[in-house]
């Protein structure tokens, strides 16, 4: 049975498979690698993932989620109309999704996956991944971080001799820098920096706030509908302006009953505006390079990430380092064709067998201390330090402060901070001690970061109790209840039936049109979702080819005069009926 990889982005997921020699992407049912991480409850109750659901937010934004997974591994609930979903359960929808695509590609049944995540994710986030695998039917063989991922695939289609590069993976609502050296057949990470809230989105956020301002408009009053139009429009700008020929500039326009509102952006006004964004990547690469002795001596820089190709990142970072660095040729697939690389170094497959990959923690975990009986501010005793190699283990001894004290609690943390509460708490863990004078009792914490970069305590005590099972976050704790609710929920919601992609996504594209504008724009869209429904109910497969290819064309002079002032009359739409 095959083996995949899954990037599942914030914005994009895809998957790979290593087979004949290679790292092969799998398209999805539209025949695209990219499947957008969004998904929409229809109204029949079917859940719609991809470019089709995307197409929702702005038709449908009440019932249409995007961007979760920068809520991996949290407490929040996102709305989909009355029902509501964890963020590994929608995360599971895509997998879902994703899944139903590979094997109907493939041909055979897959169950097993190797999912990359962003080096930066807390135990929390990655505990959250592995689960959404879970309810989607997989079973999680490796998590790779995406950074490690893409410098697997960069040196390995590359070759190239000994090098100590940089990898700075800037997608849509995460950034991952690191320091990767390769010798021989040994690819080593040696440091990773990273911000998980920092990424395209913010660019677009800063476009959209920036259009409110120069309009006079308020964001608050604007409703959903409108606000996924301004953020559509955002992306689309930034995009444009970075396309190979270079557009000198791009438009937004909103219309608000007879108001029309709008911003022109130039690539020197998004460098303005991106600046802020680029101050935080700054701080995230020079955190890698301290953490990393002579990464001051970086040969190459390597650029992943849909947001690498943004023209004025580019520049951004060539005034930093004094030379442009290489965006990889297809920097939002990168990620993906590393972890199918990944699946095959896993599978074994012969030609692969005698690369090695190593992977450093992100960051320090440790346990809360206290100086004694009165403290009431912990600080860190941290077991595994930031940039450990992976896999790692560690322990330490912690004596009692009370006489005949009965237990020893311990706070799990991850961070930097000195005093714990200013740190990520994963869980705890609690052991009996023997009664005896204040400090005779002592309980051993060992603390193991597997090559997942997922966290292992455990705690024996002088008396002989041991623990190893975290108190953590029940619903992301493998096994037990909350799982199996989960699952039972998670089995019961179906996807759309297979084949009808193409077709919803192009109904979703004209409703997404009528819902964007007025007048006659308006009602040329009306008369197409009309149409092509008409098509659809009478079930001729030669008429619903044509009226798919219909679709397409005037869906496109749509979209073209859809900020344009009301529509010339050469572009009517008429029924060929
Ligand atoms: P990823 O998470 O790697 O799929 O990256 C998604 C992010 O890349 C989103 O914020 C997109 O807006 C951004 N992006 C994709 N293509 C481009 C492009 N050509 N220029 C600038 N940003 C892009």
């Amino acid at each position: 049975m095959a083996m995949i990889g899954i990037d599942l982005g914030t914005t994009n997921s895809l998957a790979c498979i290593y087979r004949n020699g290679r790292a092969e992407l799998i398209p999805n049912e539209l025949g695209e690698y990219k499947t957008s991480s969004v998904v929409s409850l229809m109204e029949d109750g079917t859940i719609l993932v991809g470019a089709a659901a995307k197409e929702r937010l702005i038709s449908h934004p009440e019932t249409t989620a995007a961007s979760f997974k920068v809520w991996m591994g949290t407490e929040r609930s996102i709305s989909l109309g009355t029902r509501s979903f964890k963020p590994e359960e929608l995360s599971s929808l895509v997998l879902k999704q994703i899944l139903q695509d590979v094997q109907r590609y493939l041909g055979e049944p897959v169950e097993e996956a190797i999912i990359s995540v962003p080096a930066y994710f807390n135990d929390n986030q990655r505990c959250a991944t592995k689960l959404a695998a879970q309810l989607a039917g997989l079973t999680v063989k490796r998590l790779i971080n995406e950074p490690s991922a893409a410098a697997l695939y960069h040196r390995h289609s590359t070759g190239g001799g000994d090098s100590r590069m940089m990898v700075i993976d800037f997608g849509g609502g995460t950034l991952d820098v690191s320091i990767v050296e390769c010798f021989e057949n040994i690819i080593e990470i040696t440091a990773i920096a990273g911000n998980n809230r920092l990424g395209g989105n913010d660019i677009d956020h800063a476009i959209v706030t920036c259009f409110c301002e120069q309009n006079g408009l308020s964001m608050e009053e604007l409703d959903s509908s409108a606000r996924s139009v301004l953020y559509r429009q955002a992306e689309e700008v930034k995009i444009a302006l970075s396309q190979p020929r270079n557009a000198p500039e791009a438009t937004i326009v909103l219309r608000q009953g007879e108001d029309k509102y709008s911003l022109t952006l130039t690539n020197s006004l998004l460098r303005q505006l991106c600046e802020p964004v680029f101050r935080k990547v700054r701080e995230v690469i020079t955190r890698a390079m301290k953490d990393r002795e002579h990464a001051d001596k970086i040969d190459d820089v390597i650029l992943v990430g849909g947001s690498a190709r943004l023209t004025v990142f580019g520049d951004y970072l060539e005034e930093l380092f004094g030379r442009r660095p290489e965006v990889c040729s297809n920097p939002d697939e990168t990620v993906a064709l590393g972890v199918g690389l990944c699946a095959g170094i896993k599978e074994r497959a012969e030609e692969l067998e005698d690369i090695v990959m190593t992977d450093v923690c992100p960051f320090s975990l440790g346990v809360a201390t206290y100086n004694d009986n009165r403290d009431k501010n912990p600080h860190m005793a941290f077991l595994i330090q930031r940039s450990s190699m992976l896999p790692a283990s560690h322990q330490d001894n912690f004596y009692t402060l009370s006489d005949n004290q009965q237990r020893l609690r311990f706070e799990i943390y991850q961070g930097e901070g000195y005093y714990a509460s200013e740190n990520l708490k994963l869980g705890e863990l609690e052991v009996r001690v023997p009664p005896a004078p204040a400090g005779r009792q002592y309980a051993t914490v060992t603390f193991t970061y597997d090559i997942d970069g997922i966290l292992h305590v455990s705690a024996r005590s002088s008396g002989g109790d041991y623990r190893d099972r975290l108190i953590l976050n029940p619903r992301l704790q493998p096994g037990g209840m909350a799982l199996q609710q989960a699952y039972e929920r998670i089995s019961q919601i179906r996807l759309a039936a297979q084949g009808t992609q193409e077709d919803q996504m192009l109904l979703e594209t004209a409703l997404r049109i009528h819902a964007q504008t007025i007048g006659e724009c308006r009602e040329q869209a009306a008369e197409l979702i009309q149409y092509f429904e008409r098509c659809r109910a009478d079930g001729d497969p030669i008429r619903l080819g044509k009226a798919r290819r219909e679709m397409k064309k005037r869906l496109a002079v749509l979209e073209i005069y859809l900020y344009a002032d009301p529509l010339s009359e050469e572009f009517r739409f008429d029924d060929d009926e």
